[in-house]
């Protein structure tokens, strides 16, 4: 089955060919609407790579050239000749729980929850309606970030706020990389020969977003991103949790606007805030020259991780694995060594040896002693979009 996953930004849109679940393509359709616009194409099966740097005005004109560059390379023939596309949106908000095929009503109802995702559900959707128009013949699934979670219990969900907030403008907790805590959670499982219908796991998807999620019986229980993916740990540039009463304060004394302390909180906080760095290797850098804010910013990062797990541990009856995934989880052997030595009175006994191994493949890091799994399993939401689609377009 030919699969096309589109992940729909305001100005680029990242795609994936899936046949029968291996990659045929990748490529990137960038600076829509800005100056030097381009999109570039790998054969992944051969390494060979293409490119067209034209001017880009919208998401319609950059699938077009696509579909040129799919026809050139010899890739696909056209667009029409898919079995579907599955689409990443962000936010489906309460009505949108379940990843589903697009039809009219779908459409409408992304677009009502773009109040809550203003930066990517517009684009997700333009994503959409272009390959509509490119391809009508096609079915379009939406896969959405927020509905592993949508399950979460109420307790765990709601906002202590006037309930009215709830009732009039749904403002609980959605929780986001839902797509990628699926499919490493799912993965864990299956590493570890259990059934997961039964299987219990905490994943920690370390990227320059980052959230946890509490995994009880295949389903999420609880997450730290919330309303929006601010909240929770502490991020590359997101602050993650801080006292709100914080927000107003600022305001007031910096003379700040609504919009200016949400760019504060999202784009200039977090390690970046701290240190000046946002990606972990220049932080580490930093550490050996002695930059003392950059081992601030580090321990900071790992100690929020830290409560994070040990709530998580207090909610799940039991246990069964800890996982790491994102470009942190899966590369950052520091941070994994200092988050598990800090829990190991809870039943996590790293092997080090195993942890300093670089690998892209799933693997166990714990010892056999280790009376909780420590596992490492890269992410890979385009194959969970792309299974996703497959299941729900022949249903
Ligand atoms: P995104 O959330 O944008 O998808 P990724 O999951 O790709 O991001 O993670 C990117 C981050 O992974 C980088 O900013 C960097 O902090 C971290 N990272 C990548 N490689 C390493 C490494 N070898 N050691 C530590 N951190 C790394």
């Amino acid at each position: 089955m030919k699969i096309l996953v589109l992940n729909s930004g305001s100005s680029s849109i990242k795609f994936k060919l899936f046949d029968n679940e291996v990659v045929k393509a990748s490529g990137l359709i960038e600076k829509i609407g800005e100056n030097g616009s381009r999109v570039e194409l790998k054969n992944t099966l051969t390494g060979e790579e293409f490119e067209k740097k034209v001017d880009i005005k919208n998401h319609e004109e950059g699938l077009k050239i696509t579909n040129e560059l799919f026809k050139e390379s010899g890739i696909l023939t056209d667009l029409s000749e898919l079995d579907g596309c599955g689409h990443r949106i962000v936010h489906g908000g309460k009505e949108l729980s379940e990843h589903c095929l697009i039809d009219d009503k779908v459409l409408e109802q992304i677009d009502k929850v773009s109040i809550f995702a203003p930066l990517h559900n517009p684009a997700n959707l333009a994503g959409i309606k272009t390959m509509i128009k490119a391809a009508p013949n096609v079915k379009n699934v939406a896969v959405f970030d927020t509905a592993f979670h949508s399950q979460m219990p109420e307790f765990a969900s709601m906002y202590a706020l006037p309930y009215e907030y709830y009732e009039k403008y749904n403002i609980k907790k959605y929780g986001f990389h839902g797509t990628s805590h699926a499919y490493v959670s799912k993965k864990a499982a299956s590493f570890l020969n259990k059934d997961y219908n039964s299987f219990n796991a905490i994943s920690a998807h370390l990227g320059n977003g980052a959230s946890v999620c509490a995994i009880e019986n295949g389903k999420s229980v609880d997450t730290s991103m919330g309303f929006t993916p601010l909240e929770g740990l502490i991020m590359g540039t997101r602050c993650g949790d801080i006292d709100a009463a914080i927000l107003p304060f600022i305001a007031q004394t910096q003379n700040l606007s609504m919009q200016e302390i949400d760019t504060l909180v999202n784009k200039k906080s977090g390690v970046y805030g701290i240190c000046g760095f946002n990606d972990f290797r220049d932080i580490e850098n930093q550490i050996e020259k002695g930059d003392k804010r950059a081992e601030l910013a580090l321990n900071m990062f790992c100690y929020r991780l830290i409560k994070y797990i040990g709530s998580y541990l207090a909610i799940l009856p039991r246990t069964d694995a800890l996982i790491f995934t994102g470009g942190i989880g899966e590369n950052g052997n520091l941070v994994r060594k200092l988050v598990c030595e800090k829990l190991s009175h809870l039943g996590f006994e790293l092997d080090e040896k195993l942890n300093d191994e670089r690998s892209k493949k799933e693997r166990d890091i714990s010892k056999n002693s280790s009376k909780i799994k420590i596992l490492v399993i890269p992410t890979d939401e385009e194959l969970e979009i792309t299974k996703i689609t497959q299941k729900l377009i022949t249903k």
